[in-house]
């Protein structure tokens, strides 16, 4: 099957197979290719998968936000469990573990990957561009707020400002402080405040001014 530079699997993401074939991508088919070949996995569940990861949205994350801000019960068990807490609402969370990081009036968090690009994907959908790039990864890390400010969050100084570095086996989300003037919004309502850049962290949910 992999004879002939022949790939079983869907093809890649168009962007990516627009750039120069790197190392990584050639390893990525190569053992693609391998586990369909061994059998180990089909080109059925290649595709269901990869289906499965381009359908995730941020509405899913927001979802959890919305649930957690209405209910205290759930809002624990979403910082005990996120992936746990995911599936009580249907949502698929994927098999790498992800928690839960609560922004409070005197802390603010945000995500990053300064390896590489480790994503809540399942819950998120595909990180933006600007999370992969060089600059995000390097800078986020060493002047946090100047980056958030270039975002236009600009936090007080009181507030204290935590990156947190994703792995291969732990991911992250934001769990973002109810905005205020959100006090009489229903559920759904609320999961519409809540943006991916909020849940990445270098945005909070604001209630748009009334025109
Ligand atoms: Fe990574």
């Amino acid at each position: 099957m992999s004879s002939g530079g022949h790939h079983a699997h869907p093809p890649k993401q168009p962007d990516i197979e627009d750039g120069p074939y790197s190392w990584h991508m050639a390893l990525t088919d190569a053992v693609a290719d391998l586990l369909l070949a061994k059998g180990v996995i089909t080109g059925e569940e290649l595709r269901r998968t990869l289906e499965t990861i381009d359908a995730a949205t941020p509405a899913r994350g927001a979802r959890l936000v919305a649930r957690a801000w209405c209910d205290p019960a759930f809002r624990t068990r979403l910082l005990e469990d996120v992936n746990a807490a995911a599936a009580e609402l249907g949502i698929d969370a994927g098999a790498i573990p992800i928690l839960a990081v609560e922004n409070t009036p005197e802390l603010h968090n945000v995500i990053v990957c300064t390896l590489c690009s480790c994503y809540p994907r399942y819950l998120l959908g595909a990180a933006p561009d600007w999370y992969k790039s060089r600059a995000y990864r390097s800078r986020v890390v060493r002047e946090p707020r100047a980056v958030l400010a270039e975002f236009g969050l600009e936090l007080p100084d009181h507030v204290r400002i935590e990156v947190h570095d994703s792995t291969a086996e732990l991911r992250y989300m934001v769990l973002p402080l109810r905005p205020p003037g959100s006090e009489g919004l229903a559920e759904e309502a609320l999961a519409a405040l809540v943006t991916r850049d909020c849940l990445i962290g270098t945005a909070v949910p604001r209630v748009p001014a009334e025109s």
